[in-house]
């Protein structure tokens, strides 16, 4: 496809999620979640018993993931894993952990590569992810890091929880955030890193507008 693509990567709780629905409502783009890709990969491990070391059986099982995305008319896209709506689970930091497990595996990257590149089409797709710039989609005219600090991230994770009802620590969340990030960074397969061509954004001390907005600047300035 020769669609025009904008990539985000960055650690967990960057606002990267947001970030990215934001920009694909005001651009008209597509949108790809690659985390949530990675999630149902660890929930459908779990649901059939497979261990998380199993590199062989948890490839053939993101290779064959049951999944559709349906966008309801409020624009609010549920996840259906083997005919279940998983929408929910799928956000928890548990699920979270399992994804960062099976996301370490290099078998199961590959097997969903050439469904992550299917996202790819007109007029255009803004992706979310740890390796959309260096590994998925390298040739994307646009690659954005997007880091804050941990404490941030943490407050951030903590006031999103709040906001649906969920009970959490921010010293527990800090921890949580901290593990992922060194888990994703050291590993061998894509590592989470900045592209070389990535145009860095630190949101830290930014709204959630004033990023977008750099980034739609940015996209404009590119032509
Ligand atoms: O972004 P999200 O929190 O949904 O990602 C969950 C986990 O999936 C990450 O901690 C990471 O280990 C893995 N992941 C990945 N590559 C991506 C997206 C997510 O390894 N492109």
């Amino acid at each position: 496809s020769n669609a025009p693509v904008i990539t985000l990567d960055g650690p967990g709780g960057a606002g990267k999620g947001t970030v990215s629905m934001r920009l694909a409502q005001a651009l008209g783009w597509h949108l790809l979640d690659s985390g949530a890709l990675y999630r149902l990969v660890g929930l459908a491990a779990e649901h059939h018993g497979v261990a998380l070391d199993n590199e062989q059986a948890l490839s053939v099982l993101a290779e064959h993931l049951d999944v559709q995305f349906l966008t309801g008319k409020d624009d609010l896209v549920q996840v259906m894993l083997e005919g279940e709506n998983v929408s929910h689970e799928l956000r928890t930091e548990r699920v979270g952990g399992l994804a960062s497990q099976v996301a370490a595996l290099n078998g199961v990257r590959e097997a969903l590569l050439s469904r992550q590149r299917d996202f790819a089409d007109l007029p255009g797709l803004i992706c979310d992810g740890r390796d959309m710039g260096t590994v998925v989609f390298p040739n994307a005219p646009l690659k954005i890091y997007l880091t804050a600090s941990a404490d941030e991230r943490a407050r951030r994770r903590l006031e999103q929880l709040r906001s649906k009802g969920v009970a959490a620590k921010l010293c527990d969340l800090k921890n949580d955030i901290l593990e992922r990030d060194e888990r994703d960074m050291s590993r061998s397969t894509a590592p989470l890193k900045p592209a070389e061509d990535a145009l860095q954004l630190d949101s830290t001390l930014l709204s959630i507008d004033q990023v977008v907005e750099q980034i739609l600047a940015e996209a404009k300035s590119r032509g």
